[in-house]
């Protein structure tokens, strides 16, 4: 619950606010960019919802917040903000929304399949959240880009009994029913690809699926400050050489929108896409 005598002092004045348990995970800034934006390491307020719709988005924010740092000086109805995930993205795929900072803030994201739901990367195990994942049939299996954003994992796994992939060398301490090795990309059913992509963790992973949509965990993500694809290379934990590398496996690869843990969406054809990752590959090449 965030508390409004820790509020940031770079809050407008006015219902919403942020206060200093922040974690600069981006989620508010994206989901309600109208309301939030950053400052120096935080998130902020910087211009009150006025309507109905801008309400909304910011009481999606609140919900989605790992660490429950943003509130509200008057008391607002957020059930209808609560139901609102997992929230469409495209065709049958949704983002989950109800980060953990377990993981970060990073996001999740669940598939409806006939032949049953997949969930990529896990959210925070809420009641709501739960509860409108059985509505929509589920959850059959559970795949982890990497073994940073497996967050409620083990309660997720307990409530809906569905397996969970994850590569090999990212699995210690994680009790996954489905081990990924080596370096060629496995196909887990008709529809769903994996990747291994070494680089940001040994064990990266991330997920094709239809030769649409790329679940690129920490490996890929789109910035709006340099309009095109990015990999981190502050985070490159185990090799910024070998995420390099991995990077040009995808030119293999057919996709068209690259759905990350962290940082932003992007939605290209897929022409334009692999532009974009070719242009990233070479910037990552002379950022050694
Ligand atoms: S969602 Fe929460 S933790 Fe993330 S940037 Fe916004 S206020 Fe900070």
């Amino acid at each position: 619950m965030a508390n409004p005598n820790r509020a940031y002092a770079d809050n407008v004045s006015g219902n919403f606010f942020v206060d200093d348990t922040c974690i600069d995970c981006d989620l508010c800034r994206q989901i309600a960019p109208s309301v939030f934006k950053e400052e120096s390491d935080h998130s902020a307020v910087y211009h009150q919802p006025d309507s109905v719709t801008e309400n909304h988005r910011a009481a999606m924010a609140l919900v989605a917040c790992p660490t429950g740092s943003i509130g509200t000086r008057r008391k607002v109805d957020s059930r209808t903000a609560a139901a609102s995930y997992p929230e469409l993205i495209d065709e049958n795929v949704y983002f989950c929304g109800y980060a953990s900072p377990n993981s970060y803030g990073a996001s999740s994201y669940l598939i409806t399949r006939p032949e049953g739901n997949a969930l990529i990367d896990s959210p925070r195990f809420a009641r709501t959240l739960v509860r409108r994942i059985e509505e929509m049939g589920g959850i059959s299996l559970m795949l982890f880009s990497h073994r940073d954003d497996v967050a409620d994992h083990e309660k997720i796994h307990e409530h809906f009994g569905c397996p969970r992939v994850i590569h090999q060398a990212d699995a210690r301490g994680i009790n996954a029913e489905q081990l990924l090795e080596g370096e060629e990309p496995t196909a887990l059913d008709k529809d769903i690809l994996a990747i291994p992509v070494p680089g940001h963790t040994r064990g990266h992973v991330v997920y094709l699926y239809r030769n649409k949509f790329l679940f690129t965990g920490d490996h890929l993500a789109w910035s709006d400050n340099r309009r095109g694809l990015i990999a981190f290379r502050d985070v490159a934990w185990y090799s910024w050489r070998e995420q390099t590398r991995s990077m040009k496996r995808l030119l293999d690869f057919p996709f068209e929108w690259v759905l990350p843990g962290h940082g932003r969406r992007a939605h290209q054809s897929q022409d334009a896409m692999h532009q974009s990752l070719i242009n990233c590959i070479e910037w990552m090449e002379r950022t050694k």
